[in-house]
């Protein structure tokens, strides 16, 4: 998702470097943020509610 690529404006690092506090704070929120909200988990979801919804025309019809 590109957040390997952002620079620390502390120490001019990469942020998954953990140079500095920053950078490893940043990094900390990166994580905790991509745990909650990843775009691979709300199309897995959408899988599953697809999934379920075929299930239930079948068992309609
Ligand atoms: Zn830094």
């Amino acid at each position: 998702m590109g957040s390997e690529d952002l620079v620390c404006a502390r120490c001019s690092g990469l942020v998954i470097e953990g140079r500095c506090p920053t950078c490893r704070a940043s990094r900390e929120y990166l994580r905790r943020n991509s745990a909650t909200i990843s775009p691979q988990m709300i199309i897995t979801i959408i899988a599953i509610i697809m999934v379920l919804a075929a299930l239930a025309v079948r068992q309609a019809t």
